[in-house]
């Protein structure tokens, strides 16, 4: 689930503040460093539910990139997994690449769907934590929250 190779995690904080102190409590965990992102004004941070949050996801890819270039990274690991409405994470690492050639964005989990990957976190025994509701924890009417909803019923 955590790319072996990555020596920090960037988080992006959104309207859902426990999803940074998850990040954060994932981090001391997993011994690696933490960056919390700058805000990107007023670009929300999570979504992948419709085309304006794959839009959103495309502002954040290039950033992240822009971020591992400028800290001296050759890529970045992006966690979207198949069910994601993503972004053309290909397109994104095609302009990267004007600055840096070879830099490269995995996306390790992008052949997983969501049940998938709820699976394998409801299975881990670690203590690492997840949050996936945009708003706080699980309510329930979010567009993930209804996702989850939905993909748990069919567990
Ligand atoms: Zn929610």
């Amino acid at each position: 689930m955590f790319h072996e190779s990555s020596k920090y995690l960037l988080h992006y904080p959104g309207l859902n503040t426990a999803a940074t102190k998850v990040a954060s409590h994932n981090a001391v965990l997993l011994n690696k460093h933490l960056n919390v992102a700058p805000s990107l004004g007023d670009v929300p941070h999570d979504g992948e539910l419709s085309p304006i949050h794959g839009l959103y996801d495309a502002g954040m890819l290039l950033h992240a990139g822009t971020y591992a270039i400028r800290h001296g990274f050759g890529g970045i690991v992006a966690c979207f997994n198949g069910d994601d409405l993503g972004c053309d994470v290909k397109a994104v690492e095609r302009i990267l690449q004007a600055y840096q050639p070879g830099f490269e964005i995995a996306t390790p989990m992008m052949h997983m769907g969501q049940r998938s990957v709820l699976e394998e976190l409801g299975a881990r025994r670690d203590d690492v934590k997840f949050v996936s509701c945009m708003i706080d924890f699980e309510c329930g009417w979010c567009g993930k929250c209804k996702r989850n909803r939905r993909v748990h019923s069919e567990l």
